[in-house]
């Protein structure tokens, strides 16, 4: 797979944003506050090997409410995606993320679905960055020592792997198909599917 050196930690930024179609609705009522202070984003990005996708998003104003997830053009089957990272050279590793997909680092964290969660597009990186900051939260507010120190061995674990010290794991399974991990180290299964969910932006 090609590198792209302009693409920086996480997610589909600026940097290419020249490329896409954007469509931006501000002062849209926020589900929140209730005030009109909310913008409504639609962006449509190709994703190399991968097929277009399409990315909304909802952010206020007002009370910071933010919300944004993914949608591929075209249908992908129901699947889980696994994949051993070892250094920088797999940090540039796309991964496409919608809000149903789960992630897991074994033995380190997960990124769960749901309500809370987002879509996007990114790479290891970004992965490991949003795990890192999971984990950051934990050992800056937990007050239990056992607990802090675990979360200071993981961020250490998390480190090494970025360098390339130390092997780590890394699963995304989405039961829509929205999500992938694009690269040839990855192992791709087969999983059981559910209906497609609709966009969040209706
Ligand atoms: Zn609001």
């Amino acid at each position: 797979m090609k590198n792209e050196p302009g693409q920086k930690p996480g997610d589909a930024g600026s940097s290419d944003a020249g490329n896409d179609k954007l469509s931006v609705v501000m002062g849209e009522l926020c589900p929140v506050c209730s005030q009109k202070s909310l913008a409504l984003t639609e962006r449509e990005q190709e994703v190399p090997y991968f097929g277009k996708v399409l990315l909304f998003s909802m952010s206020c104003s007002n009370c910071k409410f933010h919300k944004a997830d993914i949608e591929c053009a075209e249908e992908h089957e129901p699947a889980s995606y696994s994949i051993e990272v070892s250094g920088a050279d797999d940090m540039s590793i796309r991964v496409v993320k919608s809000s149903q997909a789960t992630v897991k680092v074994p033995y380190v964290a997960d990124i769960e679905p749901g309500e809370a969660s987002n879509g996007y597009v990114t790479n290891i990186e970004g992965i490991l960055q949003r795990i890192k900051h999971q984990i950051e939260v934990i050992r800056d507010t937990e007050e239990d020592d056992a607990a802090v120190k675990k979360a200071k061995n993981l961020l250490k674990k998390i480190n090494r792997a970025v360098s390339g010290e130390e092997k780590l794991k890394i699963i995304l399974e989405d039961p829509t198909g929205n999500s992938a991990i694009i690269s040839d180290k990855a192992i791709v299964q087969k999983m059981a599917g559910k209906i497609k969910d609709k966009k969040i932006l209706s």
